[in-house]
């Protein structure tokens, strides 16, 4: 059972705002594919969960602060007897196990997300402790990508390669599980301990007026355009939305990155470029977002 679905992170909305509306510098660039790609492997990894029929309890991204530090658990799994923490990583190519770390073969280290799984799974441990569950932690990577190749990969390591995650799935839908209301509990204590804010945010610097203005596609690098008075359309990979929900998503997205920008239906009316009718524009907003104010000085929150 899903007890805490996975979204977009904000970070992971601005930067990908940042990628498409200015021109971000080439390691920003590359930050934001990378957590773009990242997002994409947890949600390939939950299409594996989310077809599992035992008891179990799925807590999805989460992040905690715990004794004047933070850990993030991209997947947690609760059963009868044991909580399952993973570390999902969605590393493509040809990659090296050496001394314990990981390398690229052009011999670039990269962050070894078993020691990111050690961290996230002592403090988790701790921290289940400290509210008074002694429940075993069985942590493991997955490596969700089928073009990923570990040289010199470890026997003994809690790594679960793609190849491997159907069997592993298997074993977890057959795992002898009967969830009770101790589990809810811990369950419920987990997710209210859940911080929004990952605290290793920080965004280059942007401006309204430098920005390029349109409504981004959700699936992919593109934007996307008007179909008719109803819908929106992406050329690039065929997405389609409701204007109506397009535009509420490019509201939210301009709150989040100017949070002190007061939303008019003339300002959206740019912000989304693509919609011609004002009219229609101000009906959408008017019949979804709370109005404050009078004619031309209404905006909306
Ligand atoms: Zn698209």
């Amino acid at each position: 059972m899903l007890l805490k679905p996975r979204y977009k992170s904000n970070e992971l909305i601005i930067m990908k705002s940042l990628f498409m509306r200015t021109n971000l510098s080439a390691k920003d660039k590359k930050y934001y594919l990378k957590l773009e790609k990242g997002y994409q492997g947890e949600v390939m990894f939950d299409q594996y969960t989310s077809k599992l029929q035992n008891d179990l309890y799925f807590i999805n991204d989460l992040c905690i602060d715990f004794n004047n530090a933070n850990f993030q658990i991209d997947t947690l799994t609760i059963s009868q007897s044991t909580i399952f923490p993973f570390e999902v990583k969605n590393f493509e190519g040809n990659y090296l196990y050496e001394n314990d770390s990981f390398y690229t073969l052009s011999r670039d280290e990269v962050q070894n997300p078993l020691d990111q799984l050690k961290r996230s799974s002592t403090l988790l441990r701790q921290l289940i402790k400290n509210i008074g569950f002694h429940t075993p932690i069985e942590g493991n990577v997955i490596f969700i990508n089928p073009d990923f190749t570990l040289y010199q990969a470890p026997l003994n390591k809690p790594i679960i390669y793609s190849t491997q995650l159907n069997s592993y799935m298997k074993k977890l839908n057959q795992l002898p599980s009967k969830l009770t209301s101790n589990h809810r509990e811990l369950a419920e204590t987990l997710i209210s301990m859940h911080q929004n804010k990952s605290p290793y945010s920080r965004f280059p610097r942007y401006r309204y007026d430098q920005m390029q203005k349109g409504i981004i596609c959700p699936e992919s690098n593109s934007f996307l355009i008007c179909k008719d008075d109803k819908k929106l359309v992406c050329v690039d990979c065929g997405y389609e939305e409701e204007l109506g929900t397009g535009i509420l998503r490019s509201v939210e997205e301009l709150r989040l990155l100017f949070p002190e920008l007061k939303i008019t239906t003339t300002l959206i009316h740019e912000w989304c470029n693509v919609i011609h009718s004002k009219k229609l524009l101000r009906r959408i907003l008017m019949e979804n977002l709370m109005a404050t104010g009078y004619g031309r000085w209404v905006f909306f929150e």
